[in-house]
């Protein structure tokens, strides 16, 4: 081989060579910007709240990931339905719950438990001649957010900023969708969590842990603003016989159908609770012991009248209700308040059942 022509191979040979090095510098450097995007993320969105987290996301995403639009869907499997979560585009302002069958693109990522990824929406097989207001023209990246295998939610990202998409940005927004998956996870957990400790699993009222907090803060409340506060203690007559009678699971169904009378007729700063097996306490800020008299009527009236059925049975129950007001100048502790309600209830049993009575005094409500 001449010199001269060696010169120029190893000329050629060079400028490979720096080629190579400038697209992998390019490569490393959208690497370390990707890396750096994420730890952002990651700082941003661990250990938030669900609102906070898409609160973050729906100003952040299309930023970290160079993205023009996106939606993120949580999804029920229940209910097999996808609820719009968050998300960026201008036109969407209704919430959408979308059911299996609205959304072939979803439903398919869902299906695979894999990302649906096509470099252009109009040509793509899902494109059916209408606008759809969640992917706007070029690429879409459908992707379901898994944990351990199960799907609780999907993330729709649509047309690149930068008009170009490649192998190092998928693999990039697979990682922050595995991210997000988790962020969204933890807080769902821990929300859960948060709503089992005070809530009753049969009936959905506050337990009774909870009531008790949420009775001192409220006598509290009512001394400092001098508002009256009252309490009112119901309990199911003759439950047991409802039991022995229908059966237990039956028993139970009439419990969730007066923890729902209960909520239907509570205002909504009043705290409904389960208290114990058959007991339910009501706690009312801003009312004196008649107006307690008054809900606590309605109450045991719309037990009264509602017919169960079982089995082609119909049958009714009654409650007896007992109600203690406040004493605002005096310093009665909240068991102080629940002993007198107590007191009250005991006084509507043992004069005949299906009655209110307001406890400090000898007022009886009997209806039926
Ligand atoms: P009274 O009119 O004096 O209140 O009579 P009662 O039969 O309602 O009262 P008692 O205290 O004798 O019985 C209450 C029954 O409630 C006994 C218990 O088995 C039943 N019970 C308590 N918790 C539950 C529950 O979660 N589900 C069902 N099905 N029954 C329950
Ligand atoms: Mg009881
Ligand atoms: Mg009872």
């Amino acid at each position: 081989m001449d010199k001269d022509r060696f010169e120029k191979l190893k000329k050629q040979e060079v400028n490979v060579i720096r080629s190579l090095l400038k697209k992998q510098n390019e490569m490393l450097g959208q690497s370390l910007l990707h890396l750096d995007h994420l730890i952002y993320l990651q700082k941003s969105i661990s250990l938030m709240s669900l609102a906070d987290i898409f609160k973050v996301l729906a100003g952040k995403l299309p930023y970290i990931l160079f993205i023009r639009y996106f939606s993120l869907f949580l999804f029920d499997k229940n209910k097999k339905a996808l609820s719009l979560a968050c998300h960026n585009h201008p036109g969407l302002t209704e919430k959408i719950v979308l059911r299996q069958g609205d959304s072939e693109i979803m439903d398919e990522a869902i299906a695979r438990g894999s990302y649906v990824l096509e470099s252009d929406y109009a040509q793509s097989r899902f494109f059916h001649g209408t606008t759809n207001s969640l992917f706007e023209h070029n690429f879409f990246l459908t992707i379901p957010l898994m944990i351990e295998n199960e799907i609780i939610g999907v993330l729709n990202l649509n047309d690149n900023e930068k008009g170009n998409f490649n192998v190092t940005d998928l693999d990039y927004f697979l990682n922050v969708s595995e991210f997000i998956s988790l962020s969204i996870s933890n807080a769902q957990s821990f929300e859960k969590a948060e709503r089992l400790s005070v809530t009753d699993g049969l009936t959905g009222l506050t337990n009774r842990q909870h009531l008790e907090a949420a009775l001192m803060s409220e006598i509290f409340r009512s001394r400092r603003y001098r508002s009256p506060l009252s309490l009112v203690m119901m309990d199911v007559d003759y439950f047991k016989g409802v039991n022995d009678t229908f059966g237990h699971q039956e028993g139970d169904d009439v419990l969730v159908s007066v923890a729902s009378i209960i909520k239907s007729l509570c205002r909504s700063h009043d705290v409904a609770a389960r208290y114990g097996g058959e007991e339910f306490v009501l706690v009312l800020p801003e009312t004196n012991g008649s107006g307690a008299r008054n809900i606590a009527e309605r109450v045991r009236e719309e037990v009264e009248s509602h017919r169960f059925s079982h089995e082609g049975k119909v049958h009714s129950v009654t409650i007896s209700c007992g109600i203690a007001e406040l004493d605002i100048e005096g310093d009665q502790s909240f068991s102080d308040l629940i002993g007198v309600a107590d007191g009250a209830l005991y006084q509507a049993k043992t004069s005949g059942r299906n009655r209110t009575i307001l406890g400090g005094g000898d007022e009886i409500f009997k209806g039926g």
